[in-house]
């Protein structure tokens, strides 16, 4: 069985387990970056400035400490052509909190997903133009979801409109990263922001296996932070490339530009899910 954790759950839990250990800075972000052969020097937009042995940019998919130290994101984003956007509904919006339904029509999809305690639209799709992506532009996201989905039945127009409703709904391109070297000298980075696989991937379960990896390489090479980051960047990547190589195809199976193509993903999904049992039912647009 298939078994979910939140990522606010995970938060917690890792908060939980870190803060008598680590300090903990929230409402802040890193604004420079200025490595010699000791340490670096991080200057904060709030707080002071610190000097650390260390530096691991665990910052996401659009990553200050990879765009300060590495380069500017276009670099290393790879655009699948495709979006996501999601936004929280109302407990009462799905029947069965134990079940996921879904509907597929060519280039769209659009999942209700119970989630744990608040259920959720989620949105995939390649939009009909790729407008140059402003990811501040909230206005130019709810009209780019309302746009894609303007001739979907179902419950598409109740969805829709509870995503027009909220005032800051998630939307992003789907994008891979894909970072040549994962380090640079006492600066590493972790998770979406070395490597993301899109929302098609493993991404939280490679962030988690990258951290412990890490850790596991850092306590092993405690005087010498260049092997470990080898190290560790070694084991990864090997977890990592092949998720990677799948994600084009993958995108390309999961919201199918055709009918044909929507009748075969509907078919292999049945099949995989007699498998696993996995509690999805697909909708009927209408
Ligand atoms: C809609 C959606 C659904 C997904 N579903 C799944 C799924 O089902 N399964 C799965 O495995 N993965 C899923 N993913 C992918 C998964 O969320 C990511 O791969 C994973 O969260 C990556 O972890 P991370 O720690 O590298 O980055 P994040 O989880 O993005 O964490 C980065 C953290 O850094 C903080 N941060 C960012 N910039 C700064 C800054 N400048 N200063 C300070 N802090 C900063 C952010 O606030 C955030 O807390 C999904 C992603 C999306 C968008």
């Amino acid at each position: 069985p298939t078994v979910e954790v939140t990522r606010a759950d995970l938060s917690e839990v890792l908060h939980r387990s870190a803060h008598t250990e680590a300090d903990f800075l929230f409402d802040d972000t890193v604004t420079a970056l200025d490595q010699d052969e000791g340490g670096v020097d991080v200057t904060f937009r709030r707080s002071s400035p610190r000097r650390f042995d260390l530096v691991v940019g665990a910052d996401g998919m659009h990553s200050t400490v990879r765009r300060l130290v590495f380069g500017p994101e276009r670099q290393f984003a790879g655009d699948l052509g495709l979006y996501g956007a999601t936004v929280p509904l109302e407990p009462d919006a799905i029947e069965d909190p134990t079940e996921m339904t879904m509907l597929t029509v060519p280039n769209r999809m659009l999942v209700l997903h119970p989630s744990r305690t608040t259920p959720l639209a989620i949105f995939t799709f390649r939009a009909a133009q790729s407008a140059p992506h402003d990811r501040k532009n909230i206005a130019l996201h709810k009209q780019t979801v309302a746009d894609a989905y303007a001739d979907v039945r179902w419950r598409a127009p109740e969805l829709v409109a509870a995503f027009l409703d909220h005032p800051a709904p998630f939307f992003d391109p789907l994008t891979t990263v894909r970072v040549p070297s994962w380090s640079r000298g006492r600066v590493v980075l972790l998770g979406d922001a070395a490597a993301a696989t899109a929302l098609l991937g493993d991404g939280s379960s490679m962030a988690m296996a990258g951290a412990y990896a890490l850790a596991e390489e850092l306590a092993a090479h405690p005087v010498d932070h260049t092997r470990a980051f080898a190290a560790y960047e070694s084991r990864l990547r090997r977890e990592v490339g092949p998720r990677q190589r799948r994600v084009g195809p993958l995108s390309r199976f999961m919201v199918p530009r055709t009918r044909p193509g929507l009748t075969v993903r509907n078919a292999v999904g049945r099949a995989v899910g007699r498998t696993n049992r996995t509690a999805s039912r697909e909708a009927a647009n209408r």
